[in-house]
């Protein structure tokens, strides 16, 4: 049956340590270590050692552990259950193990797999949820980075979640039918509303949501929408709750803007469907997407409607919040990197610089060709600085409006093009230069502008001129300006 299967040669399992004795023998960092991760545990932990270093005195009277201040005697592994040879010296871990191997109790000896009956897994502690992460002894760094990886997958509320699940099991099998039934319960118990209300630490909210969820015997399952921020392009950009989401998503609908592979990091079986909103693509209309949304939530799906950037930023997340409430739908917000931010990051550029500017401008620049300046032109003057979203096809206007209104055609202009990916171009120039940037056919990504006297901190050293007639790098000269 497991004939073409990798076979194991050790076997992990859960063994009940709660109020048993563990042993630890030895005085040193290895016995820390090893003191430390059974302190993850309600063991009753004893640790043997004739010489105990400080910082392990410490450790031993800061977690209740005993401390057997002797030379190891065969008569200290009575009552344990397992024991762990940690001196650090070769002849005396090998010493240890044959006298518990002769009592017959489980023996690990440190750096030394061949002594050892059992080997100790890398953790991912979610109490009494544990993930135990093993190689046999081969690779400690593998399972250290393979723990590193599952943890930040796994919501730090998801132990308190199962600890309510366990306290809610017995009425569960008293009155939920075992088979789909139940099964359905559990899945909308660790998915849906009690989950959901675990992860933003309402305690008190969870168990209501999962006392109503029993009342509805798990009926059909609640839909929710989860309005993610993608951030700029970048996957590693991505916020651990937005992974977190993609992976638990029924269904994930996303712009044309958000790049395939931070699309390609949700559920494989997810569907995926995408919205457009790109110039010259086919897409819904934001109504048809509103309703989408609406209808997808009342099908009972778990949605993550995927945004560029932050979803709250230029993303219309007014209007299919406003739906959802209208709808009744349970919804909520995930925050990502916003477009002005990946630039700034791009550029090494503060959007906040000492003595220069204390505040900053997130807009569009489409509403500086009426005719009245609006209020952000006021705070540009006044030394804002601002970031321009959607701005190439009004470079031009923004240019000869501020200007008009009395900004320095000096004034330092940082333009980047897809921000945070390895495709990207970042160009330096002035307010005079801006409105070239409406020329240029070679830049097909989404572009990002930024205005102000604080863009002369930025660094130019992988920028491009703005303006391809105009000599240097003025902006760098304006840097120094800033600084003195
Ligand atoms: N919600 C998004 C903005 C959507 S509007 C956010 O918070 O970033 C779309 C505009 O965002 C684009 O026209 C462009 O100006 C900007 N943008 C988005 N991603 C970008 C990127 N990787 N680089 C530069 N600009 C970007």
């Amino acid at each position: 049956m497991t004939k073409d299967i990798a076979r194991l040669n050790a076997f992990p399992v859960f063994m009940r340590v709660e109020g048993k004795a563990v042993l630890v023998v030895g005085g040193g960092e290895e016995a820390l270590a090893k003191a430390r991760l059974l302190g993850q545990s309600s063991a009753r932990l004893r640790v043997v050692a004739e010489a105990a270093e400080p910082e392990l005195v410490d450790w031993i009277a800061a977690n209740d552990a005993e401390l057997v201040a002797e030379a190891f005697r065969p008569e200290h592994l009575d009552g344990a259950v397992l024991v762990f040879a940690a001196t650090g010296d070769e002849a005396q871990d090998s010493a240890i193990c044959a006298e518990a191997r002769r009592k017959c109790i489980p023996v690990n000896a440190v750096d030394r797999p061949e002594l050892c009956d059992f080997f100790t897994p890398a953790l991912v502690n979610r109490a009494p949820l544990a993930i135990a992460i093993g190689t046999e002894g081969a690779g400690p760094v593998l399972a250290q980075i393979v723990r590193a990886r599952i943890d930040r997958l796994l919501s730090p509320s998801l132990g308190a979640l199962a600890g309510l699940a366990n306290s809610f099991r017995g009425t569960v099998e008293k009155i939920v039918p075992k088979g789909g039934e139940r099964r359905r319960f559990w899945n909308e118990f660790f998915s849906g509303a009690p989950a959901r209300a675990m992860e933003i630490g309402h305690i008190s909210e969870a168990r209501r949501a999962a006392t109503e969820l029993l009342a509805r015997r798990a009926g059909p399952a609640t839909g929710h929408i989860a309005l993610v921020g993608a951030g700029p392009g970048a996957e590693d950009l991505l916020t651990l709750r937005a992974q977190r989401l993609l992976m638990d998503a029924d269904v994930i609908v996303h712009d044309a803007l958000v790049p395939e592979a931070v699309v390609a990091m949700g559920r494989r079986d997810s569907e995926r469907l995408p919205v457009g909103k790109r110039k010259g693509c086919h897409s819904k209309s934001q109504a048809e997407i509103n309703e989408l949304l609406v209808a997808l939530g009342q099908e009972g799906k778990r949605v993550v409607r995927l945004k560029s950037g932050d979803p709250l930023v230029f993303g219309r997340a007014g209007e299919e919040m406003q739906a959802l409430r209208e709808a009744g739908i349970s919804y909520e917000v995930v925050p990502g990197v916003t477009a002005a931010f990946a630039a700034a990051a791009d550029f090494e550029l503060p959007l906040t610089l000492r003595g220069v500017s204390s505040s900053m401008v997130f807009t569009t620049g489409h509403d500086l060709k009426g005719g009245t300046l609006p209020d952000w032109g006021k705070l540009a003057i006044s030394g804002a600085t601002v970031a321009i979203y959607m701005g190439r096809s009004v470079a031009a206007d923004v240019a000869s409006r501020l200007i008009e209104a009395g900004l320095s055609s000096d004034t330092a202009v940082a333009v980047v093009e897809n921000a945070s990916l390895s495709s990207r171009r970042r160009f330096h120039g002035t307010l005079a230069d801006l409105p070239s940037l409406e020329e240029r056919s070679d830049l097909t990504g989404p572009v990002m502008t930024i205005i102000g006297d604080a863009v002369a901190g930025a660094n130019f050293e992988r920028s491009e001129p703005l303006a391809t007639h105009r000599r240097g790098k003025p902006a760098a000269r304006q840097a120094e300006g800033a600084v003195a």
